[in-house]
């Protein structure tokens, strides 16, 4: 399956929403991620799996108790 480098879920090839960049072909789950990657290409390509909920992992354990972190 492959991936949405937009929102990063896995779509379907099947469903016609894809754009060719850089030489490989990208598939989005819905006409939006399609547009915001073709708005931004080089944001998305090559990043698969990354852009979303992975940066600042441990940022937002500022506020708990130090050292506190388990992850
Ligand atoms: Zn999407």
């Amino acid at each position: 399956m492959p991936i949405d480098p937009v929102c990063g879920m896995e779509v379907s090839e099947d469903t016609g929403l894809k754009v060719e960049y850089g030489g490989k072909v990208y598939y989005f789950c819905s006409p939006g991620c399609k547009a915001e990657f073709e708005a931004n290409p080089k944001k998305y390509a090559g990043t698969e799996g990354m852009g979303h909920s992975h940066r600042s992992r441990h940022g937002h354990h500022r506020g708990h108790r130090m050292g506190g972190c388990h992850h």
